[in-house]
This record gives C-alpha cells, sequence and structure tokens, in this order.
C-alpha cells in the first residue's frame, strides 16, 4: 500500500546494542507492535545472527545482520572497547545502510527504532529520510542521572565531602545509589562515554521510548517530559505473562545462551507456592570467587529450595561438590527461561542484581527482590526497590564490599516469611496490578503505544 493512505503497513526495522540485556525489551516491544499491525525486522550483528539461540515460535518478526567488523566473533580481542565501538560505528553505518537499500526494492523501511547505545542509528535514519525514535532500554531514573552528567549539572568526579546528590525529579541519592560510572569516576571510560553519547543528537529523534510505566516512575517522566518528549512503553513483558488468559507465542526469543527450560519447569512444578529462591545475576555481572562462597553458603543456610543460575563461565567459582551436596534443595542451571521461572507460582524471591529487565520483569510478576546490586545502573534500580516501590531489601555489605552469608540468609528470610516481609509481599502484588494496567488496552503505556503506531500507519494525518 502506498504511504499516506489509511493504515499503510509500515516497516519498522529496530536495531538494540547486541547484548542480551538490550536484545529482550526491544525484541519484546518488536512483537507488540508486531502484534498491533506493523511489519518488523529485528537487526543483530552477523556474528550473533549465527550463533543466537533462536526458540521456536511463531513470532512474523523478520531477523536480519549488520556487522560490528567481527563476524566470526573475537570481539574481545578488539584492541581497546573504545576501538571496538568505533568500527562498529564505521561498519555499522555502512551495512545498516546498504541493508535500507537493498529494503528499498521489496519492502522499503520507513521507521528506524535505535538503541542511543547506537547513536548512530539516528543518523542512518536522517540520511534515509525515515522516522526515527530512540528506545531506552534502562530506568527513566538513570538516563535523568546520564542526562545530568551529560549536560554537565551533575559535575564529576564527585567531591568526597557531597554526602547527598539532588537531581530535579529524583529522590534525594547517597552517591553510592547513582550507576558506578558515576560514582566510580573513570572505570570504563568507553562504556561511559558511549552512555553519555546517547543525548548528543538525541533532540533530532522523532520518538523517545522508555521501557518504563508512568506510575513506576511518574515523578522523573514528568520532569523528563519537560525537556525531551520521552514515552513511556512498558514494561515490555508479553501480555501472556501479565494475564494469564491470553495466550502469546512466548517462546520466540533470541538467547546468547541456551535455556535449559524442560529441568527447571519440571523441577518447580514439584515445589510447593512460594518456597523456591530463584537466583541470577543476569547475562553479564561476574561475582569474585569469595563473593559466590558466601553466596552458596547463604542459600545452604536459609534452608530453602533454590535455583540459582550459574553461567558457565563462572561455574568454576562454586564451592567444590555444592550442587551434590545441595541436590535435594537445589537446582543450579546455566541459563533458564527467566520470564516462565519469574511467572512460577513455586517463586517466593528473586535474589537479583538488579539489571533494569529483571527488575522490572520481577516487579511485573509480584516477585519480591533481594537486591545485590554489582554495578553500571544496578545500584540506582536496588535503590528504587528498596526505598521508592518498597518491594524488596537489599543486601548490607562489609568493609570490603562482600555480603557475607549470614546476610543473604537474612535476607531471605525476611522477604519470604515473617511479619517485617509483609509489606514487601504486599507491595509486590501491587506493582503487578499496576504494571498489567500499564500495558492493558487504554493503560498509559498502551496508548503511547497506540499513538506510536497510528503516527507511522497513518503517516500523513
Ligand atoms: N535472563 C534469562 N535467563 C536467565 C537469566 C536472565 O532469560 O537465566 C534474561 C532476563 O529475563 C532479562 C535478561 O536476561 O531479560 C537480563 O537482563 P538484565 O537487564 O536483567 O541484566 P543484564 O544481563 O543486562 O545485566
Amino acid at each position: 500500500m502506498e504511504k499516506g493512505k489509511e493504515n499503510h503497513k509500515a516497516h519498522c526495522l529496530i536495531l538494540p546494542y547486541p547484548i542480551q540485556g538490550h536484545i529482550n525489551p526491544m525484541l519484546q516491544f518488536a512483537k507488540h507492535l508486531s502484534h498491533k499491525g506493523l511489519k518488523i525486522t529485528l537487526v543483530v550483528t552477523k556474528f550473533l545472527r549465527k550463533t543466537m539461540q533462536e526458540f521456536s515460535g511463531s513470532s512474523n518478526i523478520s531477523l536480519e545482520a549488520i556487522s560490528d567488523g567481527f563476524d566470526e566473533g573475537g570481539r574481545a580481542d578488539a584492541e581497546s572497547s573504545e576501538a571496538y565501538l568505533a568500527l562498529f560505528r564505521l561498519v555499522g553505518t555502512e551495512t545498516l545502510s546498504e541493508l535500507l537499500e537493498m529494503h528499498k526494492t521489496d519492502s522499503a523501511v520507513d521507521c528506524i527504532i535505535y538503541d542511543p547505545f547506537l547513536s548512530w542509528g539516528l543518523d542512518v535514519a536522517k540520511k534515509f529520510g525515515l522516522v526515527s525514535a530512540a528506545f531506552f532500554t534502562q530506568s527513566c531514573a538513570v538516563n535523568n542521572i546520564y542526562y545530568h552528567v551529560y549536560k554537565k549539572e551533575l559535575k564529576l568526579p564527585l567531591l568526597e565531602t557531597e554526602k547527598f546528590v539532588n537531581i530535579p525529579g529524583l529522590p534525594v541519592l547517597e552517591p553510592s545509589d547513582l550507576p558506578s560510572f558515576v560514582y566510580v569516576h573513570g572505570s570504563y571510560p568507553a562504556s561511559f562515554e558511549m552512555i553519555l553519547n546517547q543525548f548528543q543528537n538525541l533532540e533530532k529523534a522523532d520518538w523517545i521510548l522508555v521501557n518504563t510505566f508512568h506510575k513506576l516512575e511518574q515523578e522523573v517522566i514528568d520532569w523528563m517530559a519537560k525537556f525531551l518528549p520521552v514515552k513511556a512503553i512498558g514494561p515490555t513483558i508479553p501480555s501472556m505473562y501479565l494475564d494469564k488468559r491470553l495466550q502469546d507465542d512466548k517462546d520466540y526469543g533470541l538467547s546468547v545462551f541456551k535455556p535449559i527450560t524442560d529441568v527447571c519447569m519440571k523441577w518447580l512444578n514439584e515445589r510447593a507456592s512460594t518456597s523456591v529462591v530463584y537466583v541470577s545475576f543476569g547475562s553479564m555481572a561476574e561475582l569474585g570467587a569469595e563473593q559466590m562462597e558466601e553466596l552458596a553458603h547463604g542459600l545452604k543456610t536459609s534452608n530453602k529450595y533454590f535455583l540459582w543460575v550459574v553461567r558457565s563461565s563462572e561455574e568454576a567459582k562454586l564451592p567444590k561438590n555444592f550442587s551434590e551436596e545441595t541436590s535435594k534443595k537445589g537446582l543450579i542451571v546455566s541459563w533458564c527461561p527467566q520470564l516462565e521461572v519469574l511467572a512460577h507460582e513455586a517463586i517466593g524471591c528473586f535474589i537479583t542484581h538488579c539489571g533494569w529487565n529483571s527488575t522490572l520483569e520481577a516487579l511485573s510478576l509480584g516477585v519480591p527482590m533481594v537486591a545485590m546490586p554489582q554495578w553500571t545502573d544496578q545500584s540506582t534500580n536496588a535503590k528504587f526497590v528498596k526505598n521508592v516501590w518498597k518491594m524488596g531489601i537489599k543486601t548490607r555489605q562489609d568493609e570490603n564490599g562482600l555480603v557475607e552469608q549470614t546476610e543473604i540468609a537474612r535476607c531471605i528470610n525476611h522477604v519470604m516469611e515473617g511479619d517485617k516481609g509483609e509489606e514487601i509481599r504486599k507491595n509486590a502484588k501491587k506493582w503487578k496490578e499496576i504494571a498489567r494496567e500499564a500495558v492493558d488496552e487504554e493503560g498509559s503505556s498502551d496508548k503511547n503505544i497506540e499513538n506510536f503506531v497510528s503516527s507511522l500507519m497513518n503517516p500523513s494525518t
């Protein structure tokens, strides 16, 4: 159908930064858009395209690949992170442009939804005269902090005398609540530069979409909306998890790791309601060997059932014979279908690093959290989990930054049983309801998605 005609089937190309925590929410958003009638092409790197685990499923989303300069892998061998990102910008721009040229003849692209970690995605959209939408995969609060650093309204490094940080739209924060790149100034300079670069051309974007929902981050969303047209469109959790009556293509996912689905679900099916501690630190965080040991002993001391995701690269840090010794109480897997796990009634709490996806997923599925943040935005998310949304607690560290086994057991017990955890468990149920309302028909996020979709379907109106 020609552009400008009613209900033109618009074609959106979705470009996530190629790591699990960015692919997941953008793929889920792609599914929402596809259900609403848009044609979707998801773009990953050539290496990921070859190596990712594609779950079986019925999604009608096409998958295409561009180059980051490491089509055969070995990205970790790049001279430096700076060199990798510079090369990705160069060859990514070239190969994305080629892809758009190629589609001109069959199904021309109307819009690029790009991850602002790849801010050059916006430049390519502009070059081709396409609608551009930035899709932020981190919380609005975190984006607001980075924006203030970008604008130099929050000066770095923080002064040692600074005990509190005041940023409009946010509660008063302690310096250690800030993302690690801000608090530990100078750490991971290339990543931090990429994060600040998200804002350098952002005023040219036609849409700014954030994976959050209005009631969750009302104050900061309303504050940011005064100077940037931010629209909350989350949580991007498939509707079937939010409302069990709905069926969905839940199995369609792209995973860097192979989920051990059947074993996990069978094991959970044999456990009583809210009896299991689920433990995961996401796709990237690495615990120190000593921390891993404390965590293992903490789980054992708690005497609860546990399902623990220990990625293969972390496995060697487990105490010797731990899996065998605890096999009656625990299941350790290298990766699991997290949404399905969190939605299972056997889960009673989630020990999490507080990656934004894990936080949103737990919130939306009503699972109380024990927050054990490691780096990047996780401290900020943990602060909100504990003090603002009040649906979890945060582990305390000793003077060396270690969370001891007794503390881990204390936190598990606090959240899962007794009066002290009652408010947390009640709030968990409340947030589940509010999250569902946001994406239900006519909910705040649904309306924003509808407006976005109809602007693409009816570009002349
Ligand atoms: N995840 C999963 N299986 C696992 C662990 C994690 O599917 O065993 C998913 C999880 O549902 C989330 C993503 O991986 O969508 C992790 O993203 P998050 O932002 O929480 O953390 P990151 O990996 O970016 O640190």
